[in-house]
């Protein structure tokens, strides 16, 4: 386990001693109130994890890698060198994608999703690739139109399953709510034991899209956009290893 503490750098995230005045790499002023009492846990959440692997006592941070950091898994592939950063800070934990291929993903009841996210039913990945407008067929220059079809209505959305190695999957367009599971689902998944039979359904809240999590066996995952504040009980998954965070003070 690393146990990690100090004064975080608010500016660049370098830790630096508790006694600090100064970031040791860039000179900011460091603010003391980052030497809070709260204590953040990462336990490693797999079967047959390796239990708490980190804990971060007031500021500091806890990076997660392949190769590079203070939790390491060379084993995991889908993992970059240096893939995302548990941090402490004064505002309160959160966890900050590096920059890692494959992204950091947390496990969600319900949330908020637009164009271009990426979500993950147990361990089937989509993205929300598009919402259809309202077109107009265009006929060709001799007036006859092309046939076809009929053409999903308008505000359908455009999922698109990513598979390993990136490649594209199927694609489906659906108008929400759009409903997935194993089976009998608007995206069925039959073949994939990990999925519920109705695992998570997309739909308009409060004039947004949101993606809820049907209180299905394996979780529903949403990548996190840069970062995300991280609260007791959240679990976070980047490239095969699931962790629990634990928040007291
Ligand atoms: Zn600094």
């Amino acid at each position: 386990m690393s146990l990690i503490s100090g004064s975080v750098c608010q500016k660049c995230f370098t830790l630096n001693e508790w006694t600090a005045a100064n970031c040791r790499a860039c000179m900011a002023p460091i603010d003391p109130a980052t030497g809070s009492a709260r204590v953040v846990k990462v336990f490693h959440a797999n079967r047959g994890g390796k239990g708490d692997v980190a804990e971060i006592c007031g500021a500091g941070q806890a990076r997660v890698g392949r190769t590079y950091g203070d939790i390491t898994f060379p084993g995991d592939k889908l993992l970059s060198p240096v893939h995302a950063v548990f941090v402490s800070e004064p505002a309160g934990p959160k966890v900050v994608d590096a920059g890692g291929l494959n992204g950091v993903f947390i496990r969600v009841a319900e949330a908020p999703i637009r164009v271009g996210d990426s979500f993950m039913c147990a361990s089937e990945v989509l993205k929300l690739a598009g919402v259809l407008k309202a077109e107009e067929a265009a006929p060709l220059s001799d007036g006859t139109h092309v046939s076809g079809s009929p053409v999903p209505p308008p505000g359908s959305l455009i999922f698109q399953q990513v598979l390993l190695g990136g490649k594209a999957g199927r694609m489906w367009v659906r108008k929400p709510p759009v409903t997935i599971g194993r089976e009998g689902c608007d995206i069925s998944f039959p073949g994939t034991a990990f999925v519920s039979t109705r695992h998570a359904v997309i739909d308009i809240a409060d004039g947004r899209l949101a993606v809820k999590d049907l209180n299905s066996a394996n979780g529903t995952f949403v990548r996190v956009r840069g970062k995300a504040p991280l609260v007791d009980g959240d679990v976070v998954l980047m490239g095969q290893q699931l962790f629990r965070i634990s928040v007291k003070g």
